[in-house]
């Protein structure tokens, strides 16, 4: 509490600096030149703290942001010297149209793998770039003058020292947005985007949306610096909107620390000074004109992803909030649940699955059934085709032919999202959770599809019911699995037994009726899987039912109704574990093979 304390002082401490410099008094009298740079870092760090989220907690690369500044800019200076609109009626348009511009690349990038979207977007900031300077209504390379004073609350923004204000006003109010943002269910299901998204969409989020999502948020952000910029210069031409802009909104992003919001702030304030500097500083040096910054910015960089790959922002952190964490809430309503089955209920039918990875059957016409209440093992040799068969189940990958039914329904070609929502939540062999987030923001993942807060509920903070009953229910599985003492660490300071936990938690928290464990006893050791088996058990009197693809006979032995033993894709074996145990085709495949 104390150190949280001592990081709000030096921010409010920042806060009072910033807005008191415009006005000081003589002695300490801030000049001009610092007021316009300043402009300018308020100005760049918008368009940053899109890029933060975007690129640093997305994990998606845009070059593209200085083209949607373009569109914010041009937007206003056209409606306003051309047909005398408010101002701020221009705002709403330049947003909406970048809204709308950002949509459309979107839907169109993000459905091509990963590097069509950097690339997608140099060709749209090329193609802006070129619209904006050869269109005669556009004033082509000069541009357009004469754009109007903005007016807020009637005071004319006529001076840098006026402008300084809305500016940082709307710095600060881009930042508490993403956080506020980041801080929400949709925060949480951007944040795990990074590494694929598999996760994330094993917990019902519709990555590819979300990714669009940010990629407007990120670009409407720059819109609306563009609108100030406009306004600030009271003239707009294509230079400041080129690709080699884009690339230095990127640039500042990744100085300040990319995956941080205020690091934005930092590396737009880093890069602007070191610029002007440097454009002083070099021509004199090298007594000829050209803009060498750009070698040593180069240079920086490669310095920067050498030894400071998170960026300049973790060596100040301290000094600031870490921005609010989620918690849990004393009073919380239930979420609702789903109605689940009577016990002995079948509930998984496997029949006939089959898959096949070219000329390779990973998995031959395997069936088996998962009825209510049960622990169903699916055991065999590295290789048998354990994992392929749990991924045909969770809608990782589809069968070549068969059938699979869950409560009645055919799955089988349903996606990973859609199964979840059904009714299914699993784990992954190798764990998948975000290390810097607290045990229960990540368990909270799982109570995705359980919330309806959307970006601009959660951004304007209207979600604060909701993430009460969320995060109650992320407590009370993490208390069911016993992690109640991690609540609040990072998950990534955890065991690996208690990161296998975790994400069971996390399972849990999608109201499952069936759970899918693949290999949750892998690299574990005896005591941990020992508190694994109780825990299990103690799910199945609960009620839940469990498909556990297993590895070590010896785990699966004490806890399991019924095996399935696989080998070479085919099933070898089904039964009690007593039977299947002494069955020479098991004994010969499974045990005589690898042990
Ligand atoms: P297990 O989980 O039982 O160890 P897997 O289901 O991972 O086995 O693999 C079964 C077989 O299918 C293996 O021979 C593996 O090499 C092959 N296989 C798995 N996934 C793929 C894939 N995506 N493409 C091609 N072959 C695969
Ligand atoms: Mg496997």
């Amino acid at each position: 509490m104390k150190r949280f304390v001592m990081h709000n002082r030096f921010f409010w401490l920042f806060l009072v600096v910033m807005f008191a410099l415009p006005v000081l008094p003589h002695p300490v009298h801030v000049p001009e030149y610092w007021i316009t740079l300043l402009n300018y870092i308020g100005l760049y760090s918008i368009v940053a703290i899109g890029l933060v989220l975007l690129t640093g907690i997305g994990g998606m690369t845009s070059f593209g942001q200085a083209a949607f500044v373009g569109l914010g800019a041009y937007a206003t200076a056209y409606l306003t010297t051309q047909y005398g609109v408010s101002p701020w009626l221009a705002l709403i348009v330049g947003v909406v149209i970048t809204g709308l511009v950002a949509l459309v690349l979107g839907l169109v990038t993000m459905r091509l793998s990963g590097h069509f979207l950097p690339l997608g977007t140099i060709a749209w900031g090329l193609a802006l770039f070129f619209l904006f300077g050869n269109l005669d209504m556009l004033g082509k390379y000069d541009g357009i003058n004469g754009i109007p004073v903005l007016n807020v609350l009637g005071i004319d923004l006529e001076s840098g020292r006026h402008i300084y204000y809305l500016i940082w006003v709307v710095v600060l109010l881009s930042v508490l947005s993403v956080q506020n943002l980041l801080n929400s269910r949709m925060g949480r299901a951007i944040r795990a985007l990074r590494g694929g998204g598999m996760m994330a969409e094993a917990m019902g989020v519709n990555t590819g949306w979300m990714r669009v999502v940010i990629f407007v948020y990120a670009a409407v952000l720059a819109a609306v610096s563009g609108f100030l910029y406009a306004h600030l210069q009271r003239a707009v031409n294509p230079t400041p909107f080129g690709l080699n802009h884009g690339i230095e909104y990127l640039f500042m992003a990744v100085v300040g620390g990319v995956a941080h919001v205020w690091g934005a702030v930092l590396g737009a304030a880093i890069l602007t000074v070191l610029q002007d500097w440097l454009q002083t500083l070099l021509p004199k040096l090298l007594g000829e004109n050209g803009n060498f910054e750009i070698i040593v910015f180069g240079i920086l960089m490669v310095l920067l992803l050498q030894y400071a790959r998170r960026g300049v922002w973790p060596f100040v952190a301290r000094f600031f909030p870490r921005g609010p964490q989620a918690h849990v809430p004393e009073h919380a309503e239930a979420l609702p649940q789903r109605s689940k089955p009577a016990t002995g209920e079948m509930l998984l039918t496997v029949n006939k699955a089959r898959k096949q990875f070219g000329g390779l059957v990973a998995v031959n016409d395997v069936s088996f059934e998962v009825k209510a209440g049960q622990i169903i093992g699916l055991i065999g040799p590295n290789g048998a085709g354990k994992s392929t068969t749990f991924n045909l189940v969770t809608g990782v990958l589809q069968p070549t032919s068969g059938e699979i039914t869950f409560r009645g329904q055919r799955i089988d070609r349903l996606t990973s999202r859609e199964i979840v929502a059904r009714g299914i939540g699993r784990t992954f062999q190798h764990v998948k959770l975000l290390p810097t987030m607290t045990v229960l923001e990540n368990v909270a993942i799982g109570a995705h599809l359980r919330g309806h807060a959307g970006v601009l509920r959660s951004v304007a903070k209207l979600n604060a019911a909701e993430e009460g009953r969320l995060m109650s229910e992320a407590a009370k599985q993490i208390r069911r699995v016993g992690l109640e003492q991690h609540m609040y660490d990072e998950a990534g300071s955890l065991a690996l037994g208690q990161q296998r936990i975790l994400e069971i938690a996390r399972a849990l928290c999608c109201d499952p009726t069936l759970l899918l464990l693949d290999e949750p006893a892998a690299g574990l050791r005896y005591q941990e899987k020992q508190q694994l088996a109780a825990l299990l058990r103690k799910l199945r009197e609960e009620g839940m039912s469990v498909l556990l693809v297993e590895h070590d006979m010896d785990f699966v032995m004490n806890l399991t109704d019924r095996l399935v033993v696989m080998e070479f894709g085919t099933r070898i074996a089904e039964g009690l574990p007593e039977e299947v145990q002494k069955d020479p085709a098991v004994l010969e495949a499974y045990l005589g093979g690898v042990e």
